[in-house]
């Protein structure tokens, strides 16, 4: 039996890109897709106008045939979203605060509209078409600007009381340690994110230590500009460059820390791994569940597959149009 197709539109908003892309939901296909960086600096209405306009540059590339519906658009954001109100609480990555996303975005395209977070979202894309499929219960953890984890329960989200379970990257691994954005101290956040590993990077360099990124260094802390790009890490690590490979062996330490005690607590089917920096730097990955293993109980650690996330950058993409057309009353069959 052919099954009719079914589209939706989702959106990645993150602190670094922005990211619109059709999906056909029944298969997961990206059908097509457009981004640009977020520049949450130049303040939220730019960020809700250059969402807008993603969003239409990816319908229009879509192209699909003129008797298509649009179920519904999903949003995942990089912050404490009110699901319900389809608001934007608090996004510093964003530079946005109280923004109604939903009611923005549906008096543009006039179709339903879920607003999650960034994370939540990209969980579920792996769920449903990624790595996640015949996991009914595991953790999605994301390594980026920030750290961030998505629940799967029983083949759906688990979000917690108040919405926000799954803030992996403020366990704190390090007591008395190192300040994190979140305000506290110690956080996994803190030594094993992306921008952690930045500052580190950064830090030594600034005292005199050598490195074929002492280059961009000068011109990263000039720019202002806070994130050495994944690709610039693997290919220094790649060059056997003593002080990336240090940085990011100690980062996939604390990661692998950090896994081992969701293993230890959760004891789930699978964790799955993702984010940028995971994707390009295989020293990252290895380190980290070879750390995870040794460091868990017996038991789980023999036993939890840890994977890498399969949907790639498309996750977020995924995620937020399956959880719109999820709300719009799509049915997807379930790993339950
Ligand atoms: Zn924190």
């Amino acid at each position: 039996m052919l099954k009719q197709k079914a589209y939706a539109l989702g959106i990645d908003l993150g602190g670094t890109k922005t990211l619109a892309a059709v999906i056909d939901v029944t298969t997961g296909e990206v059908v097509a897709s457009a981004r640009k960086r977020t520049r949450a600096e130049r303040g939220q209405d730019f960020v809700s106008q250059r969402t807008i306009e993603l969003a239409t540059a990816a319908i229009n590339a879509a192209q699909l045939p003129p008797e298509t519906v649009m179920l519904a658009i999903g949003v995942g954001a990089a912050g404490q979203i009110d699901r319900k109100a389809g608001i934007v609480l608090d996004a510093p990555n964003l530079g946005v605060r109280n923004m109604a996303l939903g009611d923005i975005l549906h008096q543009q395209f006039n179709v339903p509209v879920s607003v999650g977070n960034d994370v939540e979202v990209a969980a579920l894309g792996e769920s449903l078409y990624g790595a996640g499929r015949g996991y009914t219960n595991f953790v999605c953890v994301f390594v980026g600007t920030g750290i961030g984890s998505g629940i799967v329960q029983n083949g759906r989200m688990y979000t917690g009381l108040t919405g926000t379970a799954g803030e992996i990257g403020h366990m704190t691994i390090q007591a008395g340690g190192r300040i994190c954005g979140c305000g506290s101290r110690g956080c996994l956040e803190a030594y094993a994110s992306r921008t952690a590993m930045t500052r580190a990077i950064l830090a030594e360099i600034h005292h005199g230590r050598q490195s074929v990124l002492s280059d961009d260094a000068a011109r990263l802390l000039k720019d202002g500009d806070t994130i050495i790009r994944s690709g610039v890490l693997a290919s220094a690590i790649q060059q056997r460059d003593e002080l990336v490979t240090e940085v990011v062996t100690d980062a996939a330490d604390y990661l692998g820390y950090g896994l081992a005690s969701v293993m230890n607590f959760y004891n789930p089917d699978g964790i799955i791994l993702g984010g940028g920096v995971i994707e390009a730097i295989d020293l990252l990955f290895e380190t980290a569940v070879h750390r995870a293993r040794t460091a868990s109980l017996a038991a789980s650690a023999r036993k939890t597959p840890i994977l890498r996330a399969r949907l790639g950058d498309f996750s977020g993409v995924v995620g937020a149009a399956c959880l719109a057309a999820q709300a719009a009353g799509y049915a997807f069959p379930t790993n339950a």
